[in-house]
C-alpha cells in the first residue's frame, strides 16, 4: 500500500478553549444589553475622533487575535459611533428602530447556520411560515406566494419582474426585453421612491419607460393624469403594462387611492404592485388601517419588516398573488439543484422565488419578535406613532413660527422654521443649518426634503422608542437652534 501524505495539523475556525469564547460571549451579551437598555441617556451621535476613524484603514490582518482584543477594538471603535436609528430621536430618512429579540434572532439565525436558499430543514419552515404570516396580515389568500428578500428595493423589483414577465406578451425569460413587440409602460406617481427607477433600468425597460404622473396637493396620484397618459401611450402604440401605487410615500407618507386605482387596472388590463414599504404594516394597526384599504386587491405588493416590525437590517418581502406567474419568473433547475424525494433536497426550492441562490435566516428574527410581542402590540406601536406625527403636527400648527410643509397622513411630518417673511433659499438655508446642527450636537435626527418645490424639515416617526415629550423636544430644539442661527450665524 502506497503512503498517502497527511497533513501535520488539521486546523478548524472552532476556538481552541471553548471555556474563554464562554467569558468572551457573555460579556458581548452583558454589553450589548446595557447598550440598547441606555440608548435613551446618550447623544444620538458623538463626534468620530480621527484616530477611530483612522483605525478603519488598518491593514489586512495576517495573523490571530484573540477574540477579547478584537471586541475590545469594537467596543472602542465601532458601538460608540452607530446611524443612531436606534435611538428614540431618530426620524431621519425612514427606517425602524431595531429590538433585542430581533437582534437574539439574527445571532440564532446564524449560529444555526442554514442557508435559505431552501431543502427540508426546521429553518425553511420558518422562512415559509414566516412569509404566510406576512401573507395574512396583508389580507393575501393562502394561494398567494411570497419571499423574504433584503429589503423594500429588492421586493419591488421581484414584484415588477413578475409585472413585466406576464404583462410582455412573450417569453421574455428566453426571447429576452428586445423582442417585446410592443414596449411596456409603467406608471407611478411623482412621488414614487427612486428604488423603481433602478428597477426599470434593471428590467431593461428604460428609465422613460416608467411614467411619473403629477401628484395632487395631497401628493396622491393624479387619476385623471394617470388615465390621460395610459390612453397617449395606447395611441403611441405601446402596452401600458402596470401601475406601482404607494401606500405611504418616503417624502410625506402620501397614499395613493388603491381602490380607484385597482378599478382602473381591472379596467385596463394592467398589473397593480403596490410600494407598501411604509404603510403596508397598516393592515395591523386598528385605528389606522381603514387608511390601506385594498391593498390586498395588488397583484404584487413590497413591504418592509425592517421598518415598522423593526427588524435588524435587512428584511423585506415581496408578495405576489399569483404563485405560479411567481415562480415562472425565477425558478431555473440546474442539474446540481434537483429536488429529490428525501433527504435535505425533498423540498421546494426557496431561491425559486427571488434572484438570490444563497439566501440569508431572515425569517428567525421576524419570527422571534412576532412571537415575543405578538401582531396586536406591533398593530399599537404603529397607531403610536401615527398618533405622534398628528400631535407634532398640531404642535407645527399652533406655533406662528413653525410651517406645515405637507399633510400628514400617517407618520410622516414635513415643516419648516419660518419666524418671519423670509425668503425662500434664505429658509433652505436656515433650516438646513438647524437640521444639521441638532444631527451634530446628537440631540435629534430629522432629515430634509422638498415637497411641491418647498424645502422642508421632515421627521419620520418610525421608531417605538419615541415618547411625545421627544417630539416636544424637537420643537424646542429647532427653534433655539433656529434662532441661534439667525442671531449669531
Ligand atoms: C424604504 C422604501 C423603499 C426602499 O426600501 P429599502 O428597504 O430601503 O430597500 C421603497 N419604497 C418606499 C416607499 C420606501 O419607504
Amino acid at each position: 500500500m502506497t503512503e498517502i501524505d497527511q497533513p501535520k495539523i488539521e486546523e478548524s475556525l472552532d476556538p481552541p478553549d471553548w471555556a474563554t469564547l464562554h467569558s468572551t460571549a457573555h460579556q458581548i451579551i452583558d454589553d450589548a444589553i446595557s447598550h440598547v437598555r441606555d440608548v435613551r441617556d446618550r447623544p444620538l451621535l458623538q463626534d468620530m475622533p480621527t484616530a477611530v476613524r483612522d483605525a478603519y484603514a488598518a491593514p489586512l490582518p495576517l495573523g490571530s487575535t484573540a477574540l477579547d482584543d478584537v471586541y475590545a477594538e469594537l467596543k472602542s471603535n465601532l458601538l460608540p459611533y452607530p446611524m443612531g436609528n436606534i435611538h428614540p430621536r431618530f426620524w431621519m430618512w425612514y427606517m425602524g428602530s431595531g429590538s433585542f429579540s430581533g437582534a437574539l434572532g439574527e445571532f440564532l439565525a446564524a449560529i444555526d447556520g442554514s442557508n435559505l436558499g431552501g431543502g427540508n430543514f426546521a429553518g425553511a419552515l420558518m422562512d415559509g411560515q414566516v412569509t404566510n404570516w406576512l401573507k395574512k396580515m396583508m389580507g393575501f389568500p393562502e394561494t398567494a406566494s411570497g419571499t423574504l428578500v433584503s429589503g423594500g428595493s429588492m421586493a419591488n423589483i421581484v414584484g415588477l419582474t413578475v409585472a413585466r414577465n406576464a404583462l410582455a406578451g412573450i417569453d421574455v425569460r428566453s426571447e429576452g426585453v428586445a423582442a417585446i413587440k410592443q414596449p411596456l409602460s409603467y406608471y407611478a406617481s411623482d412621488q414614487a421612491h427612486s428604488c423603481h427607477q433602478k428597477a426599470v433600468e434593471l428590467l431593461g425597460l428604460g428609465n422613460k419607460a416608467l411614467r411619473r404622473v403629477p401628484s395632487d396637493s395631497d401628493l396622491c396620484m393624479n387619476l385623471a393624469e394617470l388615465r390621460r397618459r395610459i390612453d397617449e401611450d395606447r395611441d403611441a402604440g405601446r402596452r401600458p403594462a402596470c401601475v406601482i401605487a404607494t401606500a405611504g410615500t418616503v417624502n410625506t407618507g402620501a397614499i395613493d387611492d388603491l381602490k380607484a386605482i385597482r378599478q382602473l387596472c381591472d379596467a385596463e388590463g394592467l398589473w397593480l404592485h403596490v410600494d407598501g414599504c411604509i404603510g403596508a404594516l397598516m393592515t395591523i394597526a386598528p385605528e389606522n388601517r381603514h387608511l390601506v384599504d385594498g391593498i390586498e386587491y395588488a397583484d404584487s405588493l413590497a413591504l418592509d419588516p425592517h421598518k415598522w416590525l423593526h427588524a435588524p437590517f435587512e428584511a423585506g418581502c415581496a408578495i405576489i398573488k399569483d404563485a405560479a406567474l411567481h415562480r415562472d419568473a425565477f425558478a431555473v433547475h440546474p442539474e446540481y439543484l434537483e429536488e429529490k424525494p428525501r433527504g435535505i433536497a425533498a423540498a421546494e426550492y426557496l431561491q425559486d422565488y427571488n434572484l438570490q441562490t444563497s439566501r440569508g435566516f431572515r425569517a428567525l428574527k421576524i419570527w422571534m419578535t412576532l412571537k415575543e410581542h405578538g401582531v396586536e402590540k406591533f398593530g399599537r406601536l404603529i397607531d403610536q406613532n401615527i398618533a405622534q406625527a398628528r400631535y407634532l403636527t398640531e404642535m407645527v400648527n399652533e406655533d406662528a413660527e413653525l410651517e406645515l410643509a405637507a399633510p400628514t397622513t400617517v407618520n410622516i411630518v414635513c415643516f419648516r422654521y419660518k419666524p418671519a417673511e423670509l425668503a425662500d433659499d434664505a429658509l433652505e438655508t436656515l433650516n438646513t443649518e438647524i437640521m444639521i446642527r441638532l444631527q451634530e450636537s446628537g440631540t435629534a435626527a430629522v432629515s430634509d426634503t422638498t415637497v411641491k418645490g418647498r424645502h422642508c424639515l421632515r421627521a419620520a416617526i418610525c421608531n417605538h422608542r419615541t415618547r411625545l415629550s421627544d417630539l416636544e423636544l424637537l420643537l424646542r430644539e429647532v427653534k433655539a437652534v433656529g434662532l441661534e442661527v439667525l442671531e449669531n450665524g
